[in-house]
């Protein structure tokens, strides 16, 4: 197949220059930002927030002082897949629902961490699926259909990403191997230990100390539930972002990108199980918040929490805050719908993603901070 590269610099680079230099200098005084955490809640509301913070109290989300709302229809279709809006995000470029990172007609468009790996940032993947699923997918590998998750660890096996968390080892063994979800017998977990740490046990993850790059995939699929799951998002965010600083200072101060993906929260709502959905929300709001005291500490950190769609049409009817609790509630679907979604940004480089906007607004922007970070 003969592939062309997008690339977004050259195409947006004046225009975009303009607007993100004008925005972080004159705006707030700073550069760009040194490093860049996205959180993406697959699934994530507006309604699935406010559910968690009648639950809780207060939400890390709430620390965020730049929000706004973002469209997210595909290129063939009103309502996303989370394969065409991670598209969008991981790259600027909408495609059609069930692509990974291409053009409708094939193109290739490069993502967010090739950006990032070509300015010499360290990067990373955090999710609670499988890593080869739609939304990791499109920040890692580029491919026709979500469906091909062989290819897509293939492609993984070969990224020089630097940290990698979540499920999926069942695709990266041969057939032969208890646990395997190939039809090859390619073993692509001993390709990556050739250059990089892997781990498959609670325990290793707990243990980990100074590595400079590690695969962590603790499922033969997707992780478990959050109730049920004994890695929290929490923890393996603040490892990665640990892994990730140390990384940048000790090679060359260039920063880093981490992307982090509550995936589950959409299955609750496909599932429309309320109680489901309200845990994987706390899951993944406790792992903003480890985002945002980093991003405290350092000054020097954008972040960056969005959605790819709604999924299920949730609502709340009645309940009371006194009592943290929802009494009614309901959804309208087991599918996505077409809602805007909300983003919330904080740190330098922030005002970017107030007001509304389509969802390739937030690969675009990111994209341009990488490039003209020094
Ligand atoms: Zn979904």
């Amino acid at each position: 197949m003969k592939i062309r590269v997008f690339d977004l610099t050259k195409i947006l680079s004046v225009f975009l220059l303009a607007a993100a230099c004008s925005m972080t200098t004159c705006a707030e005084g700073t550069l760009p930002p040194k490093n860049i955490i996205l959180f993406i809640g697959d699934g994530m509301g507006v309604s699935q927030i406010s559910a968690a913070k009648i639950v809780k109290g207060r939400l890390n989300l709430e620390q965020f002082d730049v929000s706004g709302l973002l469209t997210t229809h595909s290129s063939n279709s009103l309502v996303t897949d989370s394969a065409a809006a991670g598209t969008a995000l991981a790259t600027g470029y909408k495609t059609n629902n069930g692509v990974i990172s291409l053009l409708p007609e094939g193109t290739r468009l490069k993502t967010i961490v090739e950006y990032a790996i070509e300015k010499n940032k360290a990067t990373g993947i955090v999710v609670s699926s499988s890593i080869t699923h739609a939304t990791p997918a499109t920040f890692l590998a580029h491919t026709g259909s979500r469906k091909n998750h062989s290819e897509i660890a293939e492609q993984i096996a070969q990224s020089d990403v630097d940290v990698l968390f979540g499920g999926g080892w069942g695709y990266f063994i041969p057939q032969n191997i208890a646990g395997s979800l190939r039809s090859d017998n390619k073993d692509l977990l001993a390709e990556i230990k050739v250059s990089r740490q892997v781990i498959q046990t609670e325990q290793e993850f707990l243990n980990l100390s100074s590595v400079d790059s590690v695969v962590g995939l603790f499922a033969a699929k997707h992780l478990k539930e959050a109730k049920f799951r004994q890695l929290s998002l929490a923890q393996l965010t603040a490892k990665a972002i640990h892994i990730l600083a140390a990384k940048s200072e000790s090679k060359n101060n260039k920063g880093f990108f981490l992307m982090i993906e509550g995936s589950q929260i959409d299955w609750a709502g496909h599932q429309n199980d309320e109680a489901y959905l309200l845990s994987e929300m706390l899951d993944f709001d406790a792992a903003v918040g480890v985002g945002l005291d980093y991003a405290r500490e350092s000054q020097q950190t954008l972040l960056i929490v969005t959605s790819d769609h709604e999924t299920g049409g949730f609502t709340i009817h009645n309940g009371s805050l006194n009592n943290k609790r929802i009494s009614s509630s309901s959804f309208a679907s087991t599918r996505h719908t077409a809602v805007m979604v909300p983003v919330f940004a904080y740190g330098p480089g922030s005002s970017l993603f107030s007001g509304i906007h389509d969802n390739t607004s937030i690969g675009q922007n990111i994209i341009q901070y990488i490039n003209h970070s020094h």
